[in-house]
């Protein structure tokens, strides 16, 4: 078994020790098959039997439920479809992006009653989303995206002068803020495990250790799924693998995974608390391209991400940890908090986001008869998203026709991203010219 707390302080710090569920083994019968224990996958589960208990759904995890970015991520539930709404905006059309926008505020705001109705301990905050312009090319790309809500009329974000931002926090970094308040922060490790529960509950069965190897599709309709010990034959599979996409032929070049990388400090004392202000506990991202992302834990410790991005080679989904951008984010939280000079950092990570080609999220089909469902593309934008996405993917499975089974990302057009090396210079190339925007232009 891969250890799985190794993979981030919230998998480390859960209150109990996992044990893993029973592998898969011997040959099995469901109705449905989910590859994938992350946020997509036991959302699925829960929401397929939500609809109709009747329905026999198993979900295969290769490790544990959360090992993959659900356990790993910095917990920010927040509304952000794809990499940015002018790219949203450029690659589909300005009503298009208008209803992801739409789709995302209620995929957060579905979070929080998941969370809140079935009492799912994480450390749940709803402290709202501040988006900061540090720079005047920053201050300038929030206000193109105020325009944008002007523009589709929308609601739910309040801009922060510098003053209403000095007021919250001690910082000479910030000039000008979009603060959404519907949004909030959550211990991502803590909320994967609490969906294992609710999906159990509901009698989902889940297996754990349990890589899937292969799938087959039966005639005339159907599929086999193969691990090393078990196969399980169904009607219908779903592919809730987002960055892990990549091990599966059939989903390869759909996305790729990008890794992302996070840092977190000792708890603050409450001297030091003071010292840098933060009242309002919001989750932070300033506006360049290469974002950093930061927040609060429960006791106070600073989670900072971002800064930089890595990306593996071929099938390499090891590619978490990178002690560059680690001191990189370390010496980030003294550039935004000067006043915690000497704090001490206790624990790195990283983790694998899933990218498109054209930097938006997708559910998909493999085949005509659409009974194979794929969800990825989740960029660094999954927490809410995907928890909604399994509501909409299980409404997929069960015929029923509802706006989320409408949106535009279901069934999509998709460009693969094509063969290495090329894609892996392809992404550097976009990789690179962010750094250079950023240091030049967003700095
Ligand atoms: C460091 C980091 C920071 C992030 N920060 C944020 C954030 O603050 N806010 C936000 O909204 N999003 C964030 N994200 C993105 C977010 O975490 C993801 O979009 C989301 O967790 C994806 O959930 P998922 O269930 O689709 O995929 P995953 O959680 O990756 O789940 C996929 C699962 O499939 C399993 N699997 C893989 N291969 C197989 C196989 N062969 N057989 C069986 N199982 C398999 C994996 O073990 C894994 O558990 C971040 C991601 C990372 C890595």
């Amino acid at each position: 078994m891969n250890d799985y707390r190794s993979k981030s302080w919230w998998l480390e710090s859960l209150p109990h020790t996992i044990t893993p569920n029973p592998s898969l083994e011997g040959t099995q019968k469901a109705d449905v098959v989910v590859i994938g224990g992350g946020y997509t996958g036991l959302s699925v589960g829960y929401h397929l039997k939500q609809i109709n208990p009747g329905i026999d759904v198993r979900i295969i995890e290769s490790d544990v439920c959360g090992y993959g970015a659900s356990g790993r991520n910095g917990g920010f539930s927040m509304t952000l479809f794809g990499l940015t709404k002018g790219i949203t905006k450029f690659r589909f059309n300005d009503e298009k992006a208008k209803s992801a926008h739409q789709y995302m505020e209620e995929a957060v705001d579905y979070l929080h009653d998941v969370i809140t109705q079935n009492n799912i301990d994480c450390d749940y905050e709803r402290s709202g989303y501040l988006l900061v312009g540090t720079s005047p090319a920053q201050v300038k790309r929030i206000n193109h995206d105020f325009k944008i809500m002007e523009k589709w009329g929308l609601g739910g974000v309040e801009r922060w002068s510098r003053d209403r931002l000095s007021a919250e926090f001690e910082t000479n970094f910030y000039k000008e803020g979009w603060f959404e308040p519907r949004c909030g922060i959550v211990n991502p490790a803590r909320l994967a495990r609490g969906i294992k529960d609710l999906a159990e509950k509901n009698s989902a069965v889940i297996y754990e250790q349990s890589p899937v190897i292969k799938f087959e599709k039966t005639a005339p309709s159907g599929f086999i799924v193969h691990t090393e010990k078990g196969s399980i034959e169904s009607e219908y599979l779903v592919f809730a693998t987002n960055a892990y996409s990549i091990l599966f032929p059939e989903l390869k070049n759909l996305q790729l995974p990008a890794f992302t990388h996070i840092v977190i400090s000792e708890p603050l004392t409450q001297k030091q608390y003071d010292s840098i202000g933060w009242k309002c506990r919001a989750g932070v991202e300033d506006a360049r391209d290469l974002i950093h992302y930061y927040r609060l834990t429960k006791d106070n410790r600073i989670v900072m991400g971002g800064g930089d991005v890595s990306f593996g080679y071929g099938d390499d989904l090891n590619r978490d940890l990178n002690d560059r951008i680690f001191r990189l984010l370390e010496t980030h939280v003294l550039e935004v908090f000067p006043q915690l000079k000497g704090i001490r950092f206790t624990h790195r990570w990283g983790g694998p986001v899933s990218i498109t080609l054209d930097m938006a999220p997708a559910i998909g089909y493999l085949g005509k008869d659409k009974k194979a469902i794929f969800s990825l593309g989740c960029m660094g934008h999954g927490v809410s998203l995907t928890t909604l996405n399994g509501k909409t993917i299980a409404e997929l499975i069960t015929g029923q026709e509802t706006h989320r089974t409408d949106m535009f990302f279901v069934g999509r057009k998709m460009f693969p991203w094509p063969a290495d090396p090329i894609s892996f210079g392809l992404e550097n190339a976009i990789r690179g010219f962010m750094k250079l925007e950023d240091k030049f232009y967003y700095k």
